[in-house]
């Protein structure tokens, strides 16, 4: 057995090895090491290997999939080897064979198909990046769903696709350069080498012929070769997997790049688009306004919010689906009671053709059916395109319904082998099989009353031992007769006992050896029952998956129009122009945060309409004023209006955004092991490089990171560069109130600031954005509220006071200035945290210790007193 293991663990040396013996999986040696530590599960040994105790440890087999995940998240892949014979079969061939064992599929994350494993509402991609000189393609597939897509990816737009998609495995050819590799870790996927021959193109073409069963993808496309490429390694990985048991894939489909806009890995993470800055799904855009009923729904929304679209058509015919169903309510109501009711069909539907399916994805297609057709009906001639396109779909279903739906019953067990999956009057085999395995008791309770009449003994008996099985009992008294003619050739003598005697005859043979046989015939015929029907399903896998997606898009359109009534939204003008025109805009996410504390978010308007040249507003304001939440909201909106949603804003006017750039000043990326402004200034390298005049950009204080005359003169330098080079749309934030004289020198650039009002020496918020420049940037007012020590607030007040004096009287250096202040009075530190605001003067006279003082001292003390006032 040993052998066997070794020779099948040499195949698949990158993977734990699930090694079937009877009702347990078991790994040995090193896999057995990592996966006792990796799942917290005991380490024991099994007989010796070159000397050496062989460690080892097993999971059971019907609770394994709680254990594969824990693996797979954990980063490992898993190969499972299967036992292919019956052990009684291997015992034949001599006691010491062994039975035969092979991998049947290997498990990696991005392979994974069954609901345990999945995330519902997320897609669980696979990935494969094929470079052929310059060029480079990616080609993707989510093996749950079947969906295949492909595009073309120069080497350097890898990690931005990466960051849309979020594939949880990669593909990439072993020639491939380090830098690709990195780039897929650093967006969390595994990355996994394959070999050259894997992502040779002319095979790939070979092996996607042979998939669909095509003599040329003509009919699919033209593809470049990196994308057959890329295409090839997918399914040959796939066919490695899945050991030639190949998903259903839909025919692959090409995305254009330039028909989406183009957002970065930096801006996704930096508006919380799918994914808090925390990680999490909670906090994102995409948790706050998911309101979708199902979850391929939910899959296509988040696929909407990373993808938004650049092409007017389709937002057009998504928006106008949207307003239909905002208009008409009680539709939206209908549709979304029915929808609810829809189960995931198109993951039901890849498990079966992975021959991995139960019953119960078959109830799912039935179910799933149902309410398509519920859903199709609602839907008349007068709604727009999208949905009528949808509503076609759905229908057409009822042959396959009808059929599924009688040879079903209602609720499916799990597991075909736990029995009772198919209904009863769909098959008559079936029904008798299971009559006589039920009712068995019932046959030979009629027999017996038969046979008592036949031999006018009433105490005739029949019974069951596991000796003897069924037999026919009666007291020695009356066995005479039945010992003798006629009788006893119908009665045949089994067993004497001290008072019975027991006799068969053939037909209680016959129904004993037809009830024994009954419940293994009624597991055969269901599984063959069960086959037909799933060979019926897969011969509508396409259609099938039609209706799966017309069903998520009604979903989302549905939910999207759900979201606008209740938050009040409204339908964005969005066309070819270079508007960006925005009144009482709101930010999802922290309006609904607001709401739970009870506090009310403040709209805001925005112009960033340019004609030829740039529009950029260049806010200024305390920290905590609202800038970042104002930024982030308006390119939102932009999003949310090209995803074709209705917007969190009064009126919106958006001329379509090609390319979204959202940047923060030092960002902490330590994970990346550069400096924080390193950081800030390649991501800010990128968008001046990359930004072309229908970008907008968000550049929230930029030059932070260093000091302060450097980062003054990079903000400036990049604001002038994105208003004469770029001469895009750009909200720029900044706490330099220098630049604010820019706005009178560049034509494109207007000053806008967050109000505040000071109060007693307190700042009041008012997060009322408003043009104009701030005057002053409430830094010490804003530390005080944060709770810093009083003693440090006051002291802070005392350095800034002589700093803008000193400004005021013509440019003495902060450093002079500084060594003229008195030192930092340590005494201070026992004044209360929150002591009654004090002035500059109290705090200086609070510092002072009259004993120490000399006369001349004193003096000194008096004029700087004065100064002070
Ligand atoms: P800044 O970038 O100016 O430091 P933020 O945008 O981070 O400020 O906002 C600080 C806090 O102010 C937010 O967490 C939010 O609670 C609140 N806030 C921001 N904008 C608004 C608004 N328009 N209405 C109400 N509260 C707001």
């Amino acid at each position: 057995m040993m052998a066997q293991y070794l020779e099948i663990k040499a195949q698949h040396a990158d993977a734990l090895l699930f090694y079937r013996m009877g009702d347990f999986y078991e790994m040995f040696f090193d896999d057995a090491v990592a996966a006792a530590a990796a799942l917290d599960i005991a380490l024991t040994k099994r007989g010796r290997h070159l000397g050496e105790d062989i460690a080892m440890c097993g999971v059971p087999v019907h609770s394994a999939e709680g254990y594969l995940l824990t693996l797979i998240r954990k980063g490992f892949r898993v190969a499972i080897a299967e036992q292919m014979e019956d052990p009684a079969e291997a015992k034949k061939r001599g006691s010491k064979s062994v039975v035969k064992r092979d991998v049947v599929r290997l498990v990696t994350p991005g392979t994974l198909t069954e609901e345990s494993l999945l995330e519902a509402r997320r897609h669980n991609f696979l990935a494969a990046f094929a470079q052929v000189r310059d060029e480079g393609a990616l080609a993707w597939v989510d093996i749950s769903t079947g969906e295949f897509r492909v595009m073309p990816c120069p080497p350097l737009r890898l990690g931005p696709e990466l960051a849309r998609l979020a594939p949880r495995e990669v593909l990439l050819s072993e020639s491939a350069p380090a830098t690709a590799s990195d780039t897929v870790t650093e967006m969390g996927a595994a990355a996994t080498p394959l070999s050259r021959g894997s992502f040779d193109s002319s095979s790939a073409e070979k092996r996607l012929c042979a998939l669909y069963g095509v003599g040329s993808l003509d009919a699919f496309g033209s593809f470049a070769r990196c994308e057959l490429s890329a295409m090839g390694a997918i399914v040959d990985y796939l066919d490695l997997t899945q050991r030639g048991k190949l998903p259903l894939l839909q025919p692959p489909l090409r995305e254009m790049a330039d028909r989406l806009v183009q957002i970065d890995a930096a801006t996704r993470r930096n508006l919380e688009i799918t994914q808090s800055l925390t990680g999490g799904r909670e906090g994102s855009l995409l948790h706050a306004i998911d309101r979708t009923v199902t979850a391929a729904g939910g899959r296509l929304l988040e696929r909407r919010l990373s993808s938004p679209s650049r092409d007017l058509r389709d937002i057009a015919n998504r928006l106008a689906a949207v307003r239909f169903l905002v208009e008409q309510r009680g539709l939206c109501e209908d549709l979304r009671a029915d929808l609810r009711k829809a189960p995931d069909m198109d993951r039901a539907l890849s498990r079966l053709a992975l021959d991995r399916g139960g019953p119960r994805d078959l109830a799912a297609i039935r179910n799933g059916l149902a309410q398509a057709a519920r859903v199709a009906a609602r839907l008349q001639d007068d709604a727009p395109a999208l949905l009528t396109g949808a509503a076609t779909a759905l229908q057409g279903h009822d042959a396959l319904y009808a059929h599924l739906e009688t040879a079903l019953v209602a609720e499916p067990p799990l597991l075909l082998r736990d029995g009772g999956a198919i209904a009863s009057g769909y098959d008559g085999e079936l029904d008798e099989a299971r009559h006589l395995r039920d009712e068995g008791r019932g046959v030979i309770a009629g027999m017996q009353a038969e046979y008592v009449q036949a031999t006018g003994i009433n105490s005739l008996k029949i019974k069951h031992n596991n000796v003897l099985g069924y037999f026919i009992e009666t007291t020695a008294t009356h066995a005479e007769r039945m010992l003798a003619p006629p009788l006893n050739e119908t009665f045949i003598h089994r067993q004497t006992t001290a008072n019975q005697v027991r006799f068969t005859t053939l037909p209680l043979s016959e129904i004993e050896t037809r009830i024994l046989n009954a419940g293994a015939q009624v597991q055969e015929l269901e599984k063959r029952l069960f086959e037909s029907l799933r060979a019926a399903v897969l011969d509508q896998a396409a259609r099938i998956a039609q209706a799966a997606r017309a069903l998520a898009e009604i979903d989302l359109a549905a939910a999207l129009a759900d979201l606008a009534c209740a938050e009040d939204w409204t339908e964005p003008k969005v066309d070819d122009s270079r508007a960006f025109h925005v009144i009482g805009g709101r930010h999802p996410v922290v309006e609904r945060a607001l709401r739970r504390q009870g506090q009310p978010f403040v709209a805001n308007d925005c112009d960033l309409s340019a004609g030829d040249s740039a529009a950029i507003w260049l806010l200024t304001g305390p920290n905590m004023a609202g800038k970042s939440t104002f930024l982030r909201q308006n390119a939102l909106i932009a999003l949310l209006a090209q995803a074709g949603s209705f917007v969190p804003a009064q009126e919106a006017h958006i001329g379509l955004v090609s390319q979204l750039f959202s940047r923060v000043g030092a960002a902490d990326d330590l994970a990346r092991g550069r400096s924080t402004f390193m950081v800030e200034m390649v991501e800010t390298a990128a968008i001046l490089n990359q930004a072309d005049d229908r970008a907008l950009v968000i550049l929230d204080e930029i030059g932070r990171g260093t000091a302060t005359y450097d980062g003054l003169s990079i903000a400036w330098a990049t604001l002038e560069h994105l208003h004469d080079v770029n001469r895009c749309r750009a909200l720029f934030a900044t706490h330099y109130h220098e630049m604010t004289a820019l706005a009178g020198k560049l034509a494109g650039v207007d000053n806008a600031t967050v109000s505040v009002r000071e109060w007693e020496g307190d700042v009041i918020f008012l997060h009322e954005v408003r043009k104009g420049a701030a005057d002053r940037s409430y830094g010490v007012q804003v530390a005080r509220l944060a709770g810093l020590p009083a003693s440090v607030v006051n002291r802070a007040r005392v350095v800034l006071e002589a700093l803008e004096q000193g400004e005021r009287e013509g440019g003495r250096r902060p450093k002079a200035l500084i060594d003229d202040l008195p030192l930092f009075a340590a005494s201070a530190a026992h004044v209360e945290q929150r002591a009654p605001k004090t002035s500059a003067v109290e705090d200086r006279l609070a510092a002072v210790m009259p004993d120490e003082l000399t006369p001349k001292q004193a003096l000194a003390l008096v004029y700087e007193l004065r100064d002070l006032l």
